[in-house]
């Protein structure tokens, strides 16, 4: 089974650079199922193509699988694993290539970070759901698919197509994302998933799907069918990809929900978080309210619908996000009026900016743990020194509680860059508070545990020099 990659970004020879490949060198990776070879049939200023060659050894197959594999029929060396682009050649990729993967690029990093003109072949991809969900699959990440089914066989029409599809995705993407949707989309399609469910799976998945599977509209599907509908796992990975922010476990599936049929219909966390900052908002009785880094403006959604706020604001680094945010509130279909109470704006929480202040509250909601630690005080003194909003709203997860997810070995979420116990929030609090002139006020969101407390943390900051008390502000 065939990968191919091609590029038309010039010069296309700095494909190799990006796959940590030489153009001129065949390369062989001995795997446990087969041998990985990588070459380059065209190489030239103007276009480029890699290829991924994956020849499986049907009998290596069937021996490296786990002893309590309870397969001893004839299908463990009869199969089509030989033949198409299953998830044997995702595992083969994600290896061969992890680094171009990770999106690093020792002196082309620049070239690296940048979408470029990608075209990529899969001649025999099986395709359970066929070309639709093909193009349901890779046409919301940006590519134009063209996918072909496969016949049974030419020299008899009649007998139909099979369930496999010819594959060309084309477009305008950046490498590493364009292998991270592959190394969890062949998988997704393939119908017969060769491995075992490790623990790790759905810290893999949410590496591979970083960036784009929580936004995915078919991220419940691709989460169900890459975890082999597993349920418990299924089930972690949702209530994961919905702590970032999208609404992927709502559509939990009743029959997975069966399992736990006596306990009462949980409410997804992430909707629980923007009940409790909602409360809040409307508790401190605040008029306007900025959500710094908004993400895709599923609370800003909630915002403007609070008749009490005359003026929201929602920011963030990403233009991505920003912009799934701008459709999700039909910024351009807004009256001057309602233009003039909602605003979105790009910018960076850790420099000043005079856009930030000027309202009653500020909301950071699940945002201070994907600030770099040694950043983080640059960002308190632009949103507590600078801005300084009456209120302050900050969420952020307990990482004690996440003893309860099971599979999790990692962080929440592969960019956080630290997640803190209730101590360590609680420290940090006050260490703010009296820096800047606030007082803190703790709550949990989610359900509590007795040890471990509750999954999100929640620390609702005012500014003291409303209390009646003498502040150092009133002093100057
Ligand atoms: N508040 C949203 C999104 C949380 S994800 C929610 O709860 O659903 C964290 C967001 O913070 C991302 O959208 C990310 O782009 C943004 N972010 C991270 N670092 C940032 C920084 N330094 N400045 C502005 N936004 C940042």
């Amino acid at each position: 089974m065939l990968l191919t990659i091609s590029t038309t970004h010039q010069p296309a020879s700095d494909l190799g650079y990006l796959l940590h490949k030489h153009p001129d060198r065949v390369q062989v990776f001995e795997q446990s199922f087969g041998t990985a070879t990588v070459f380059y049939p065209e190489v030239s200023h103007e276009r480029c193509t890699a290829a991924l060659l994956l020849e499986i050894d049907s009998l290596q197959l069937a021996r490296s699988r786990k002893k309590n594999a309870p397969d001893f029929s004839l299908s463990q060396y009869v199969n089509d694993r030989p033949y198409a682009a299953s998830s044997l050649l995702a595992v083969a990729m994600a290896r061969v290539f992890s680094t171009a993967r990770s999106g690093t690029c020792k002196g082309r990093q620049e070239l690296a970070d940048s979408a470029i003109p990608l075209e990529i072949t899969l001649p025999v991809l099986p395709a359970r759901g066929g070309v639709d969900l093909v193009r349901r699959l890779f046409e919301p990440l940006g590519w134009t698919v063209d996918a072909e089914p496969v016949v049974l066989d030419e020299r008899f029409p009649e007998w139909g197509e099979s369930r496999y599809v010819c594959l060309r995705l084309i477009g305008t993407v950046r490498l590493a994302d364009a292998l991270n949707q592959l190394h969890v989309l062949l998988p997704a399609l393939d119908e017969s998933k060769h491995y075992w469910q490790g623990s790790d799976e759905v810290d893999k998945l949410m590496r591979s799907g970083a960036g784009w599977l929580a936004q995915h509209p078919e991220s419940e599907q691709i989460t169900r069918r890459y975890l082999g509908r597993q349920g418990r796992l299924t089930r972690d990975a949702l209530a994961r990809l919905a702590e970032l922010g999208d609404e992927a476990e709502d559509a939990l599936d009743p029959a997975d929900e069966a399992v736990t049929s006596t306990a009462p219909q949980r409410i997804p966390l992430n909707k629980q978080r923007h009940e409790a900052v909602l409360v809040a908002v409307e508790e401190v009785g605040a008029t306007s309210v900025i959500d710094l880094g908004c993400g895709s403006g599923a609370l800003l959604e909630k915002l403007v619908k609070l008749s009490g706020l005359r003026r929201i604001a929602g920011c963030d680094v990403s233009i991505r996000s920003l912009q799934i945010a701008g459709r999700r509130l039909y910024i351009d279909r807004m009256t001057e009026r309602q233009a003039e109470r909602v605003q979105l704006f790009q910018a960076a929480l850790t420099y000043e900016d005079a856009r930030f202040a000027g309202y009653d509250a500020a909301v950071l909601m699940e945002v201070i743990e994907h600030v770099e630690l040694s950043r983080l005080p640059a960002l308190e003194r632009v949103v507590f020194g600078a801005a300084r909003p009456r209120t302050v709203l900050v969420t952020t997860p307990n990482r004690e509680y996440n003893k309860l997810y099971e599979g999790m070995t990692g962080m929440r979420h592969p960019d956080h860059r630290f997640e803190w116990d209730r101590a360590e929030f609680a420290r940090w609090a006050d260490e703010v508070c009296s820096r800047y002139g606030y007082r803190v006020e703790h709550r949990g969101i989610g359900d509590i545990d007795d040890a471990l407390g509750s999954p999100t943390q929640f620390g609702i900051f005012t500014r003291t020099d409303n209390d009646a008390a003498t502040t150092k502000e009133d002093a100057q």
